[in-house]
């Protein structure tokens, strides 16, 4: 089954096209890295298939939906981590996501089911300001994951981390897709860092999707 379909979908500044015209589909329950070196166009795909930012044309369809308001409805499925930290340093890990809760009208009673999923139960009356970077790119995952999305997106999650805190966001985003069967778009500008994660990797280069490669293409095996 498809979970999102893209068709030609184009992004363009004044008269510059930053993307596209872009096409593709993304089957659900895989998990797809999305690769490309700074400036490819990874940040503009995503957030036009988050909805915050507008193509210039083209079509989205996500969980057979698409139009201006069925797009939104289906959005509301999608969680999202932003390539920059978006928790509120002066509140508390449950703070944060309970302020998340009200904001957008969740149950709170998942809250320290979702902090023990990203390892942060032990921390989670500590402000935010307290954490590392590994520890704050968790905490936006437990926010992505409130309302039981059917898809994440996470955009460069291990930027920046330092090897163990990048092994821990790969475990967790790998074990999410393996017991919730959460359809994943994972973007790095590391090829090796999306090894033995991504099921499929979709290539972007200067806007355009060049190569859409298997695991088994980019690992060697036979
Ligand atoms: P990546 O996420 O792969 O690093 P981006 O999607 O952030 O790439 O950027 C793709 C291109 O679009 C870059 O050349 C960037 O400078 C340009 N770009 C992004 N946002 C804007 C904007 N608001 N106005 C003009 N150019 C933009
Ligand atoms: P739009 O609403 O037109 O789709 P976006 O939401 O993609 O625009 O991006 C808007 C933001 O990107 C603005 O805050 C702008 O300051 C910033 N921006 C502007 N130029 C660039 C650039 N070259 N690269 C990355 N971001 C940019």
């Amino acid at each position: 089954a498809v979970a999102l379909s893209l068709t030609g979908i184009t992004k363009r500044y004044r008269n510059t096209t930053v993307l596209g015209p872009l096409s593709l589909e993304l089957e659900k329950g895989r998990i797809y890295g999305l690769i490309g070196e700074n400036g490819a166009g990874k940040s503009t795909l995503i957030r036009i298939i988050m909805g915050l930012s507008k193509q210039t044309d083209g079509d989205i369809e996500l969980f057979g939906r698409s139009g201006e308001g069925d797009l939104t409805l289906a959005r509301a499925n999608v969680g999202y981590v932003p390539d920059s930290s978006a928790s509120y340093p002066l509140l508390s890990a449950y703070d944060n996501l309970k302020a998340r809760c009200l904001e957008w009208g969740i149950d709170q009673n998942q809250i320290p089911r979702l902090l023990d999923t990203v390892g942060l139960a032990q921390v989670g009356t500590k402000k935010a300001r307290s954490f590392s970077l590994g520890m704050r790119r968790r905490l936006d995952l437990a926010v992505a994951l409130l309302g039981e999305p059917r898809m994440l997106v996470l955009d460069e999650p291990t930027n920046g981390l330092d090897p163990l805190g990048t092994m821990e966001m790969r475990n967790l985003i790998k074990r999410l897709n393996a017991d919730r069967d959460i359809t994943v778009i994972i973007s790095s500008h590391n090829l090796a860092e999306l090894n033995r994660i991504a099921d499929e990797y979709l290539v972007l280069s200067a806007g355009s999707l060049i190569a859409r490669l298997s695991s088994s293409d980019v690992r060697g095996d036979s």
